[in-house]
C-alpha cells in the first residue's frame, strides 16, 4: 500500500507553495482544503512533521500489523542469548563492542557513569507510529539520526516516509544530549528542521526516552514526539537458516586465528555477531532446519531454477509485504560452481533470500572458516540492499565509490581476489585479508543504519536501483584508457521479432601484444559486467539479473596470450525489472567490464532493433511469451515451481495454437531443457521432492529446436543452439539411446562447421562436444 492513499500528494503541492511563508496556520488551512479520497480513511494530518505527535500521554501499545521492525527487543534479549553483543549499553567512553550485555553486571563503585545514547526509539500516537534511530554515540557512530513514519488506521499500519539528519550538531552536557539539524525527507516536509533531546541516564537507570521536535525553516514549532527507548540495535531482522543435509552451516570464526590488521581486535564472530557490530540485530528464528536428502538422488547440484522454486515455496506462506526477514539456504553446490547467490526479482520477494554453497566454501581450517564468514555476511549484505564495492555508483541514489573505483574498499561487500588498493598498489586475496578489519565501510554503515526504509527493508525496493534508471553519463567514454582490453557487444541477429527473447554476445579482447591479465567473468549475471539499455522512449535502464551470482573466486586469464579473446552470450530480455525489450523500436546498448586492475572497459554502442508484429498471429504468439512468469521461465530455462504454472500454460498454448510460428522454438527450448533435468523441489514445509527427467520428451523438443535453428539467423542464436544440442544429446543418453546421443553431437559439430565461424570459436565448440560425449560415455559405463 502506498501513502498516496492518504492524499499525500495534494498536501505536498499545497504545502510547498506556502512554505516560504512558513506559518503553521497556513498549513492548517491547507489540509482542511484537501478533500479525502474516496474509499480511503483520510487521516486528519498528512504531514507528521507539522501536526500530530504526542507528548507522552498516549498509549504505547503496538498495532497488531505494524511492520516497522520484525521483533522488538531491548537489545539484551534473544540476540545476547544467540551470542551477539548488544551495542546499546556500553559505558561512557568505552566502545560498545567490549561492553557487557544487559542485565547490568555488578557495577564498578563510585564513579557515576552514563549510558550511551544510541539505538532505536519508538513513538506511538493516535495516527502515527515513528521508529527513530539515534547514532551519535558508541561503536563507530556515523553521527546521524534517522526515522520512519508509519500511518496507523484501524488495525492496519502502512509505511508513510523516512527522514535522516546526515550532519547534525550534537551537544552533550552532563544531563542531556541534543541533536539538531536539517532533515532529508522522502516527502516535502512542512517542518524540516529537527531537534532531538535525550536526557542522559546513569548506568543504574534504564535508558531515558527522547523528545523529537520538528520546526519549520523559520523556527515555528511543528509536531513533537515522545519516543521511549526500544532497543540498542538500529534495526532488527528475523533470520532463518535452513541447511540441506550434508552441508554444514557456518557457526563462528575467531578473527585472531590468522594474522589480521593492527588495531582490529581478535574476537569470535558469528554471522549475527558481524551484523551486531554494525548495529543490526539478526534474530535467529525457528532454529535451523536440516533438510533430508534421502530422495535427492545423486545430483546434489542446484540449478538457478531449483533455487528459485525453493525460494518461492519458502515465502509462499508469507504475505507479499516488505518485512524485516531474511532466509538463508545452505545448499550443497550450484551447478555453476558459485559460492553464493541472492534471489532478486521483479515482484514480491526481492532481497529476502540468499543461498550459500557448502561444497564451494566448506571446510574446517581457519582460512576456509574465515571465507565462509565472509560469504554469509556478504550475501546477507545484499539482502540489505548493499551493492558490491565496485557498483555503489549504480545504486539509486548513487553512492560514492571507495578507493580505486571501489576495489580498494576493505569491506564484506568486496571480493577478496578483486581487492586492489590502487592501480599499482597491493591487491588480491592476501592483501585483502592482511588489511580487512571484519567490518562494513563507513558508507555501508550509514546505509544499514539510516537508509530510507524502502531502500533497506527486504521485499521493498529492488536490489541496487529503485527504478533501475541509470545516469547515461556512467556509460560515457573514459578520457584515458590504458586498460589493454577491448569490450564488444554484438547482436546474434540483425533484428529481433516482437516478443522474441533478446540475447547479446560479449567479446573481450586484448589490445596489446604481451596480453593483459584479468578475470574471465563476462556474463552480466556475475555482476562484473553491467549492460545499460536505452529504450526507444529514451529512458536508460540497467539490465539486472533475477538471481545474482557471487563469483567470489579468482578466474584469472591472460587475454591476448592464453586466448586472443573471451566470448560469452547472455539472455538479457528479462531481468529483475521485467522485460526490457517489450516495445518495438530501436534500443541502444552499452556494456562496461570491471577489469582486474579496476579499469572500467566500455563497449561501443550496439543498436538492437525489435520489429513490430507483421500479423495478428505474430502479435498473439508474442503475447503468449511476454508475461512476467514466461519471462522468469525464459531466464531460468524452465522450472517446476507451481507459482509459475500460469507461465507454463501460456507456453503450452503457444505450442498448441502456433506450432509453426518462429517463436514456438523458444517454448520448446524452455520445456526441453527443464524436462532433461531431475528437478529438486524444496517445498514450503521443507521436504525435498525430486521429479525425474523425461529424456524422451526432452530429446524430442530439443531436436525440434535444433532443426528450426540450423539455418543462420533462424531460430535460436548459436550459443543457445550449442547448449540445446548438447542437452538433447544428454537427454537421448538418459532415455537409453546412446547411439542417437553420439549422432546429435556429430550433427552439432557439422552444423557449426557450416556456419562460417571464427576458427577459435569452432574449436571451442568441438571441445564442448567432446566433453559432453565423454560425460555421456562415462555414464553409460557406470
Ligand atoms: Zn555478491
Amino acid at each position: 500500500m502506498h501513502c498516496d492513499c492518504f492524499g499525500r500528494r495534494p498536501a505536498e503541492t499545497v504545502v510547498a507553495s506556502f512554505r516560504q511563508v512558513g506559518a503553521q496556520l497556513f498549513y492548517a488551512v491547507a489540509i482542511l482544503l484537501i478533500p479525502p479520497r474516496k474509499g480511503h480513511t483520510m487521516l486528519g494530518i498528512s504531514d507528521p512533521t507539522v501536526g500530530g505527535g504526542n507528548t507522552g500521554a498516549d498509549t504505547l501499545d503496538r498495532p497488531v500489523e505494524a511492520e516497522p521492525e520484525a521483533v522488538t527487543t531491548n537489545g539484551n534479549g534473544a540476540a545476547a542469548e544467540a551470542g551477539t553483543r548488544a551495542p546499546a549499553t556500553g559505558f561512557e567512553g568505552t566502545e560498545s563492542i567490549t561492553a557487557p550485555p544487559l542485565p547490568i553486571r555488578p557495577v564498578p563503585p563510585i564513579i557515576v557513569r552514563k549510558r550511551l545514547v544510541r539505538g532505536r526509539y519508538r513513538s506511538a500516537s493516535e495516527g502515527w507510529l515513528l521508529t527513530l534511530r539515534v547514532d551519535v554515540d558508541g561503536h563507530r557512530p556515523t553521527r546521524r539520526i534517522s526515522g520512519d513514519f508509519f500511518t496507523v488506521s484501524g488495525s492496519t499500519t502502512a509505511y508513510f516516509g523516512s527522514f535522516a539528519v546526515h550532519s547534525p550538531t550534537v551537544t552533550t552536557t552532563a544531563t542531556q544530549v541534543r541533536v539538531e539539524g536539517l532533515g532529508t525527507f522522502t516527502w516535502a516536509a512542512g517542518a524540516p528542521k529537527i531537534r532531538l533531546t535525550i536526557a542522559r541516564a546513569s548506568l543504574f537507570e534504564p535508558p531515558k526516552p527522547g523528545t523529537l521536535e520538528f520546526l519549520t525553516t523559520s523556527n515555528t514549532a511543528g509536531a513533537s514526539y515522545y519516543c521511549p527507548f526500544e532497543s540498542g540495535f538500529f534495526r532488527t531482522v528475523s533470520y532463518e537458516q535452513d541447511s540441506v543435509a550434508g552441508a554444514v552451516p557456518f557457526l563462528a570464526y575467531n578473527t585472531g586465528s590468522l594474522p589480521q590488521p593492527d588495531g582490529s581486535p581478535a574476537r569470535v564472530l558469528s554471522v549475527p555477531g558481524a551484523f551486531a557490530e554494525a548495529g543490526i540485530e539478526l534474530l535467529t528464528t525457528g532454529g535451523t532446519n536440516v533438510i533430508p536428502v534421502s530422495d535427492a538422488g545423486a545430483n546434489a547440484k542446484w540449478s538457478d531454477a531449483e533455487l528459485h522454486a525453493a525460494m518461492v515455496n519458502h515465502f509462499s506462506a508469507f504475505t507479499n509485504a516488505p518485512r524485516w526477514q531474511v532466509w538463508m539456504l545452505v545448499a550443497t553446490s550450484h551447478d555453476g560452481g558459485y559460492r553464493g547467490i541472492m534471489f532478486d526479482y521483479g515482484d514480491a520477494f526481492q532481497r529476502q533470500g540468499a543461498a550459500v554453497f557448502h561444497d564451494a566454501i566448506g571446510g574446517t581450517d581457519a582460512a576456509t572458516q574465515r571465507s565462509q564468514l565472509r560469504t554469509y555476511v556478504h550475501e546477507l549484505g545484499h539482502a540489505f540492499n548493499l551493492l558490491h564495492s565496485w557498483q555503489k555508483n549504480l545504486a539509486n541514489p548513487p553512492a560514492p565509490l571507495g578507493p580505486n573505483g571501489g576495489l580498494g574498499d576493505l569491506s564484506w561487500m568486496n571480493y577478496d581476489w578483486k581487492y586492489q588498493q590502487s592501480a599499482s598498489g597491493p591487491g588480491g586475496a592476501a592483501a585483502y585479508w592482511a588489511a580487512f578489519p571484519f567490518e562494513f565501510t563507513e558508507n555501508e554503515l550509514a546505509h544499514l543504519r539510516h537508509g530510507f526504509y524502502r531502500n533497506v527493508v527486504m521485499g521493498a525496493n529492488a536490489f541496487g536501483t529503485g527504478a533501475a534508471d541509470v545516469d547515461p553519463d556512467l556509460f560515457d567514454e573514459p578520457l584515458v584508457d590504458n586498460s589493454g582490453l577491448a569490450l564488444e557487444l554484438r547482436s546474434p541477429k540483425p533484428g529481433f521479432a516482437y516478443g522474441e527473447p533478446v540475447v547479446v554476445e560479449l567479446k573481450l579482447a586484448g589490445t596489446e601484444l604481451r596480453g593483459r591479465a584479468t578475470h574471465g567473468y563476462l556474463h552480466p549475471n556475475d555482476d562484473l559486467v553491467s549492460i545499460a539499455v536505452q529504450q526507444p522512449s529514451g529512458r536508460t535502464v540497467l539490465y539486472r539479473p533475477m538471481l545474482r551470482h557471487c563469483v567470489d573466486e579468482d578466474r584469472a586469464v591472460q587475454v591476448g596470450v592464453d586466448k586472443p579473446a573471451l566470448y560469452e552470450s547472455a539472455y538479457i530480455g528479462f531481468g529483475a525489472d521485467g522485460f526490457l525489450f517489450e516495445a518495438p523500436g530501436t534500443y541502444r546498448l552499452r556494456a562496461t567490464y570491471i577489469a582486474g586492475d579496476g579499469s572500467r572497459v566500455l563497449s561501443p554502442v550496439l543498436r538492437v532493433r525489435v520489429r513490430p508484429p507483421a500479423s495478428r498471429a505474430d502479435e498473439a504468439a508474442a503475447e503468449l511469451l511476454l508475461g512476467d512468469e514466461q519471462g522468469q521461465l525464459l531466464a531460468l530455462l524452465g522450472s517446476d515451481a507451481s507459482q509459475l504454472g500460469k507461465g507454463v500454460s501460456a507456453i503450452d498454448t503457444l505450442l498448441d495454437t502456433f506450432p509453426d510460428h518462429p517463436l514456438a522454438v523458444y517454448g520448446r527450448l524452455v520445456k526441453g531443457v527443464n524436462q532433461q533435468r531431475d528437478f529438486k523441489e524444496l517445498t514450503g514445509d521443507k521436504t525435498l521432492r525430486i521429479r525425474e527427467a523425461n529424456g524422451i520428451e526432452a530429446a524430442s523438443l530439443l531436436g525440434q529446436v535444433a532443426e528450426a535453428s540450423i539455418a543462420d539467423e533462424d531460430g535460436v542464436d548459436n550459443v543457445t543452439l550449442n547448449l540445446a544440442m548438447r542437452t538433447q544429446a544428454k537427454a537421448e543418453a538418459k532415455s537409453g539411446h546412446p547411439d542417437q546421443a553420439r549422432d546429435v553431437l556429430r550433427q552439432l559439430v557439422r552444423t557449426f562447421e557450416n556456419k562460417n565461424l571464427n576458427p577459435l570459436v569452432l574449436e571451442g565448440i568441438r571441445q564442448q562436444a567432446r566433453e559432453t560425449l565423454d560425460a555421456i560415455e562415462g555414464e553409460i559405463e557406470e
